[in-house]
Parts: structure tokens; C-alpha cells; sequence
């Protein structure tokens, strides 16, 4: 089977990694010449807007997926027209977009914080009068690791708050108190089989996750596969799906999901039975999915602007370092490391053990 991919960066690239012994091949389609992914499959060097090199993609593959969700709607649904793409235009619609997606969340009566529609400097004014303060204002689309977005503390933060994100749509959020974070890797198959690995516990540093650790048998992962299925259901979903929460007075407000597979789901390729990247190939190729099940105790160091030396990482036992091939430049994921272990005390050691290479 042949899978088409928009955008060719480290989660395509491990999407092929994981597809190969399936017998797929891949052809991505990403404007940058230097694209990560582009060695392990056909690489089409266009804009995500070329119809051209999309109805080309579209010939030439049996399905389309894609590796972020600022994929512009209208590709979708070109695509759509001539090749099964998944997950569906409508999925990613919602998710792309911070007031659909909680708007969704209060329709389908899964907590989330409050949050208000902003459109000019006026209404963030009116918002902050219903939301009070301290409070998030996030630009709607296009943010990702803490980038579109800003924390409003002081009244006078809030003067010139809509102008710094660029006058462009953004949504207002009270702010949360967390005790933790958390995200839910979630599968749903053709058919409608659906499975979800263990919760994740998540440390940000800048807005970019720097850690993340599998749990054992959380409290809250039955509530959080109770939101997690309302949301595949109503969308009829197929594919992985990540669910970030908020961890909040014993319980989870929903923050945001994500169309694809999820950097908080990469220890799934040494910790899972059946890893995110492959589920995911098997949820859009119509096959029957793979155990979700946790293998030892693992966790997952994101390298951020460099990679350390493989030779120091391949020195640590139950580490299994991933250098994704990207040219280091601050604040860029360029690769992470698993570690997996036998026993929850031998992970923390190990834990420490790769971050003192990242310090
Ligand atoms: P996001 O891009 O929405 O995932 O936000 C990035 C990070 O900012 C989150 O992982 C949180 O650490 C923090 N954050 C986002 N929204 C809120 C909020 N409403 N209250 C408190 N912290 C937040």
C-alpha cells in the first residue's frame, strides 16, 4: 500500500520507519528542500496550496494522512475528492482551530476552562471582564509549542495583548492551576475499533515538551477515555488522536487535541506493544490495530535545539536514542531518546542520566 503524507518532518519520518515492515511505501509532500523525512520515501517538494503536485500525490497513493494540523482546510478537502484522507477534513477543521475545539468540548460536556471568542483589542477587553485574570490569550490557529499565545496577569498586560499576537483571531482562556499535565494517545480504526494507551504525564519548559512518562494504571484514565471517545465518535475518527488535560482538583479540564500522532506518544516505539506510528498506518490502511499495552516502565527525553552525542546516549542502558536528522537550531525538536526499564526506580536514574547530557 502506498501513503501519502503532508508534511515530511520527524513524525512523517517515523511513520515510515513504522510502516516499512508493513510493506507500505511513502511519498511526502513538503515545501522544504530539507525535509527530515524525505530520505525514506518520494519526496514532492511543493506548496501544501500546489494543486498540481497534490492531485498528483492524490494519483499516485491509496490513502492521504498528515503530520500537522496547520494543513490548510482547502487541501483536505482537494484531496478528498480523489483519495480516502484521514483523519477526515471535518476532524481537522476542529482541531486546527482553539474556539471550535472547545467549543466542541462544552457541546459534548467535557470540562475544559473557560473561554471566550476574540476578534479586536475591544473584545479581549469585554473577554477579560467575564474571564478575569490571570488568563491565556491563544491566536486560534497556527500556535504550536507555546508559540500564539500569551499569559495576561496584570491589567496592563492586557493593553497591547491582542496587537502582540498579531490582530488576528485568538480566544481568551482562564488560566489553569494545574497540579500536572497529562495527554491520552488514542487510536480509532476504520471500523470503529478503538483503543488508548496508557495516560502520559508531560513537563513543558517554554512551551515546549521536554518530558514525558507513561503512567501505570492512572486514576483518571477511564474518565479520560470517556472524553477522549465522545470526541472519535462525533467525529467519526479515524487514526491516532492525542488528547492533552489539565490535571485540576483531582480531575481533567480538556486543553487540546491533536490530529495525528503526538510527541507525547513517542516512547510508544520501545514502550508499547504496538507503537502510535504504527497504529496509526494501521488505523488509515483499514487493518486491525494493535495492542496498546505498555512493555516495562518508560519515559521520553525530547532533545531541543541539539542532539547529544549518540555514542554518550548509546552508553546509557535502556536508552535507544532517535536523531531525527535535522539541522540544530534553538528551540527546534531535533531528536529524543526512550528509555525503558524493568522497574519505575531504574527509570528515574535513567531519566536523570540522559538529561544530564542535555543540560
Ligand atoms: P497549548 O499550546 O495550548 O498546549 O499551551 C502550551 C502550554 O501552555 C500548555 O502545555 C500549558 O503548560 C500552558 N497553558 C496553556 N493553556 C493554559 C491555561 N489555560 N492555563 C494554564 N496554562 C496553560
Amino acid at each position: 500500500m502506498k501513503i501519502g503524507i503532508i508534511g515530511a518532518g520527524q513524525l512523517g519520518r517515523m511513520l515510515a520507519l513504522a510502516g516499512t515492515p508493513l510493506g507500505q511505501d511513502f511519498v511526502f509532500l513538503d515545501p522544504a528542500t530539507d525535509a527530515c523525512a524525505a530520505a525514506l520515501g518520494e519526496h514532492l517538494c511543493a506548496g501544501y496550496d500546489d494543486r498540481e503536485q497534490l492531485r498528483r500525490l492524490a494519483e499516485d497513493v491509496d490513502v492521504v494522512t498528515y503530520e500537522f494540523e496547520n494543513v490548510p482546510a482547502e487541501t483536505v478537502d482537494f484531496l478528498a475528492q480523489y483519495v480516502p484522507v484521514y483523519p477526515n477534513a471535518e476532524s481537522l477543521r476542529i482541531a486546527r482551530d482553539r474556539w471550535f475545539e472547545k467549543s466542541m468540548f462544552q457541546e459534548l460536556d467535557i470540562p475544559t476552562p473557560a473561554f471566550a471568542d476574540v476578534l479586536s483589542q475591544a473584545e479581549l477587553e469585554s473577554a477579560v471582564q467575564l474571564i478575569g485574570l490571570p488568563a491565556v490569550l491563544k491566536t486560534r490557529t497556527m500556535g504550536y509549542d507555546g508559540k500564539g499565545q500569551k499569559v495576561l496577569r496584570q491589567p496592563q498586560d492586557v493593553a497591547d495583548a491582542f496587537a502582540e499576537l498579531g490582530c488576528v483571531p485568538c480566544i481568551l482562556e482562564g488560566f489553569v492551576p494545574f497540579t500536572g499535565e497529562v495527554s491520552l494517545i488514542a487510536v480509532r480504526g476504520r471500523d470503529g475499533d478503538t483503543r488508548f494507551y496508557p495516560l502520559v504525564h508531560n513537563t513543558h519548559k517554554d512551551g515546549i515538551l521536554r518530558l514525558s512518562v507513561a503512567s501505570n494504571a492512572h486514576p483518571l484514565q477511564a474518565q479520560a477515555e470517556n472524553y477522549a471517545l465522545r470526541v472519535l465518535d462525533k467525529l467519526n475518527y479515524v487514526g491516532v488522536l492525542a488528547f492533552e488535560f489539565f490535571e485540576i482538583d483531582g480531575g481533567l479540564k480538556a486543553n487540546e487535541i491533536a490530529p495525528r500522532v503526538h510527541n507525547s506518544g513517542h516512547w510508544t516505539i520501545e514502550g508499547a506493544e504496538c507503537s502510535q506510528f504504527e497504529n496509526h498506518l494501521r488505523a488509515i490502511a483499514g487493518l486491525p490495530l494493535g495492542s496498546t499495552a505498555k512493555v516495562g516502565q518508560s519515559a521520553m527525553i525530547n532533545f531541543i535545539g541539539e542532539v547529544p552525542a549518540i555514542s554518550k546516549l548509546a552508553a546509557i542502558a535502556d536508552c535507544h536514542p532517535h536523531h531525527y536528522g535535522k539541522a540544530f537550531k534553538p528551540g527546534r525538536k531535533v531528536g529524543h531518546a526512550t528509555v525503558r526499564c524493568a522497574d519505575s526506580a531504574s527509570l528515574q536514574s535513567r531519566i536523570a542520566e540522559v538529561q544530564a547530557l542535555t543540560d
